[in-house]
């Protein structure tokens, strides 16, 4: 029989022409049926739809290329697209953040590995990817938490703040650790799937070192007991969660939330922990040192040189140091910043003032003296940043009362008017 007049097959199905309507191939020996066609057409698509799980984007360029069997690279692409680049995480933290910016890049690269990392493990490749939580050190009103909640408004992440000296272990007055979570769901309406892709930040994680160096003799209920409870959430496990707060009732509907892929950042001003790293170096935090293994070492700037080693000497006990691997600190923020901070980011101070007057048809505008006399309070009542605030409001507290009723289109606020105010308030009322 000649080659023509055999009966063809589908080389999938097997099924001949009489069943099927038959392709064939270049070569003309090989067919494929019309039903499987269809059938890996729809094979293809499923497999498509788990490595691109946003469909919409891919699907407009596959129908201009090739149908279906697409090259792999657009898949790494993709998934890179879906999470900002540290390049680009910094750039958004250069618009909120002034400075700091040894910490704004640690922190971009932590939070791009955190989620390349739950990326990567969905997965389930054969390594898996360890979360890398993070601390932050460094002295009150230099940016900690504005830096994480920046971060979870960029990647907008279910995100919540606490702290931790009002935690206490189990069963103690205070906090259970379990309400850091209640936190997280009420962010995003108990959404537990949400919650554990959320960002925790941990403020005051020094007010939790322990107390002396010699572990439970007594009972450390807020100190180190706490520090234990927090170990399983930093880890990771899975904790039933009264979704409300508060103590756990019999009765309650609990919810279960897993902290595996939580990230949770911590702040704390480790206040005196210059001293420690001192020691550590050998040197001396005050005075001249000569020997020649510590001069090159800038004893101004000791934070510069910490350690986990003296995150543990402070009283966090190792395994919670060994949870936190990423380890940043954040600078005492100098005049230039405080008057940078004043006017530059992009919900600055002085922005949100202006655009309030200007919702009562009021060109608001400062002196240039008079920002710097703000800072120079800032700086001498040792608030740093965070007393920035409480200076402006202080300054604008009368305009803020007589500017709407007035007829007048434009204020300026000189530097006699900040001065008249400013010198009126005793520096106890700006803490
Ligand atoms: P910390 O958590 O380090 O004590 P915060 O992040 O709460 O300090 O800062 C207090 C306030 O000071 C913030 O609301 C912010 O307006 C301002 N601030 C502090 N540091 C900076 C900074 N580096 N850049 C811009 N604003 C800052």
């Amino acid at each position: 029989m000649s080659k023509n007049n055999r009966l063809r097959y589908c080389s999938f199905c097997g099924r001949d022409e009489s069943q099927a309507m038959l392709v064939p191939g270049m070569d003309g020996y090989a067919h494929i049926c019309t039903d499987c066609i269809m059938s890996l057409d729809q094979l293809l698509q499923e497999r498509f739809q788990q490595d691109y799980p946003e469909p919409q984007k891919p699907k407009k360029q596959q129908a201009q290329a090739q149908p279906v069997i697409q090259p792999t690279k657009p898949k790494k692409a993709q998934q890179e697209n879906a999470i900002p680049k540290p390049q680009e995480i910094k750039k958004f933290l250069d618009q909120y953040v002034i400075g700091q910016d040894q910490a704004k890049r640690v922190l971009s690269v932590a939070v791009y590995n955190h989620y390349k990392r739950l990326a990567h493990n969905a997965q389930m490749t054969d390594v898996e990817i360890e979360k890398s939580n993070i601390i932050m050190v460094g002295p009150t009103g230099t940016g900690k938490t504005l830096l994480a909640k920046s971060i979870a408004r960029l990647l907008s992440v279910p995100f919540t703040i606490v702290d931790a000296t009002v935690l206490t272990e189990a069963g103690y007055v205070g906090e259970d650790v379990e309400s850091i979570l209640s936190r997280l769901l009420q962010e995003c309406d108990y959404d537990a799937k949400q919650a554990e892709k959320g960002i925790v930040f941990i403020d005051e994680i020094d007010k939790i070192a322990r107390k002396s160096d010699n572990p439970s003799i007594t009972r450390d209920v807020s100190g180190e007991g706490v520090q234990q409870a927090l170990l399983k959430l930093l880890e990771g496990t899975i904790v039933n969660v009264p979704p409300y707060g508060g103590r756990k009732h019999p009765e309650q509907r609990l919810i279960p939330v897993n902290t595996q892929n939580i990230l949770f950042i911590c702040g704390g001003a480790f206040d005196g922990i210059e001293k420690r790293i001192a020691q550590r170096l050998n040197t001396r935090v005050v005075g001249y040192d000569t020997s020649e293994t510590t001069k090159h070492i800038d004893r101004n700037n000791l934070l510069d040189y910490i350690s986990p080693q003296d995150l543990k000497s402070y009283g966090l006990i190792p395994e919670i140091v060994g949870r936190v691997p990423v380890l940043c600190h954040l600078e005492q923020l100098d005049r230039k910043a405080l008057r940078t901070i004043l006017t530059e980011p992009k919900n600055a101070l002085i922005k949100q003032y202006t655009r309030l007057l200007q919702l009562d048809g009021i060109e608001l505008k400062f002196e240039d003296k008079a920002l710097d006399y703000i800072v120079d309070k800032a700086i001498s009542s040792k608030l740093g940043a965070r007393g920035l605030r409480a200076l402006t409001e202080k300054v604008m507290t009368d305009i803020m009362f007589d500017a709407p009723s007035l007829k007048q289109t434009d204020l300026v606020i000189t530097y006699d008017y900040a001065k008249k105010q400013l010198d009126n308030t005793p520096e106890e009322a700006l803490a």
